[in-house]
């Protein structure tokens, strides 16, 4: 029997190792020892991971998916009368905004569409007028089309104005190289079954120290209160306050030294990189076309326009490439007719390259037209 039915060409969850996998073939219990180490180790590699030697960084994990997580910053780290700026360009960083309304919080979102990065200009300009903002959120890659945010700028921009800043780095880290202080990122957040190749069931929150220190007490949730996660795993030198998923975290701890095996981020980065190019280029020597501009395109998911052709449905595309061994992702967006491919996981060029020959296939002339209608 083959190890997977198709390979997972989906933002998350991923295609992950057999090795991965191999480790969650045990029980766990959760106090003892060993356990409680092996949650610390992952806490201090993933602090290396995104801080690198810089002090002052701390990690929690926390229990859920990505949005747990992303929820757990939001309704922890802002205090009563505080004020959210959420830069958005896609359904995340909408989410981000959604999650805020949702909480009490006052909040003022700058939209830049869907189709264009987030503006670090316009942000200056809103901390310019709104002295009331004291954080500011952002996506880094948005998962929506797969554009990748500058964040820098934006860190740059919350940084002159004395913002904490906040970003939702689900979809890009581990997959390419942070530096959270030379970022200004005071909250960085991503999750197991991103580009770690973990399997889903719990997400990180990165953290400044001395910033977390102050959220004590102003959770607006039980379960999702990061401080007192932090607090507890701190103190009880890694323990969950409830219920760990402790097989999910083994298969973590096995997916991060899986990563430090294939030479570190910068390593995978070049993986996922040349996955990216070699989809990119295949799909569009057989008449597709990528939605975004390559200058603006992350190297893990990238949307298509649909082909040109009348007979084409999302549903039965997806479905012969099923039976074909690969899985992708319908589209997100209002202003076009998209969908998506994911690069990321345990996926290679030569896959990319298969994939791209079978679409050839099972589109028959249907993109060679939309082609030569263009040309
Ligand atoms: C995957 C993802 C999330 C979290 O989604 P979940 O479904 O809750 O895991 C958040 N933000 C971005 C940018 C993502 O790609």
């Amino acid at each position: 029997m083959p190890d997977n039915e198709y390979l997972l060409l989906t933002p998350g969850p991923l295609t992950t190792t057999k090795r991965v996998k191999a480790a969650m073939l045990r029980d766990w219990c959760t106090w003892d020892r060993d356990y409680n180490g092996l949650v610390q180790d992952i806490r201090a590699r993933l602090v290396t991971l995104g801080a690198g030697r810089a002090e002052g960084y701390t990690c929690v994990l926390m229990q859920g998916s990505g949005t747990f997580c992303v929820e757990s910053v939001i309704g922890s780290v802002i205090p009563q009368g505080g004020k959210l700026a959420v830069l958005t360009n896609g359904a995340y960083g909408d989410r981000i905004a959604q999650m805020a309304r949702v909480l009490g919080i006052e909040t003022a979102v700058l939209d830049s569409g869907e189709l264009s990065p987030v503006s670090p200009g316009e942000l200056e300009e809103l901390l310019r007028r709104d002295e009331a903002i004291t954080h500011v959120a952002v996506v880094h890659s948005e998962t929506t089309t797969g554009m990748l945010n500058p964040i820098a700028e934006v860190g740059a921009a919350a940084k002159k104005y004395g913002k904490t800043f906040i970003v939702d780095a689900m979809s890009s880290f581990g997959g390419i190289e942070m530096d959270m202080s030379g970022l200004h990122i005071d909250f960085l957040i991503s999750s197991a079954n991103k580009c770690i190749q973990g399997v889903p069931g719990f997400g990180f929150v990165l953290a400044r120290t001395e910033e977390l220190k102050r959220c004590e007490g102003q959770a607006r949730s039980l379960s999702l209160d990061l401080y007192d996660q932090w607090d507890t795993m701190e103190r009880q030198s890694g323990k969950w306050r409830f219920t760990s998923p402790t097989h999910v975290v083994r298969a973590f701890h096995e997916a991060l030294k899986e990563l430090e095996d294939e030479g570190g981020i910068k390593a995978r980065f070049e993986r996922y990189t040349e996955n990216q190019r070699t989809l990119s280029e295949g799909m569009e020597a057989i008449g597709f076309r990528a939605l975004l501009d390559p200058s603006v395109q992350s190297p893990f998911i990238t949307s298509f326009y649909y082909p040109d052709s009348p007979d084409f449905t999302f549903l039965a595309f997806y479905e012969e490439l099923k039976k074909n061994g690969f899985v992708i992702y319908p589209g997100k967006i209002s202003a076009a007719q998209t969908f998506r491919i994911g690069s990321i996981g345990d996926i290679h060029p030569a896959d990319m390259r298969r994939l791209v020959r079978i679409i050839a296939d099972v589109t028959g002339g249907t993109a060679a037209t939309a082609a030569a209608t263009r040309n």
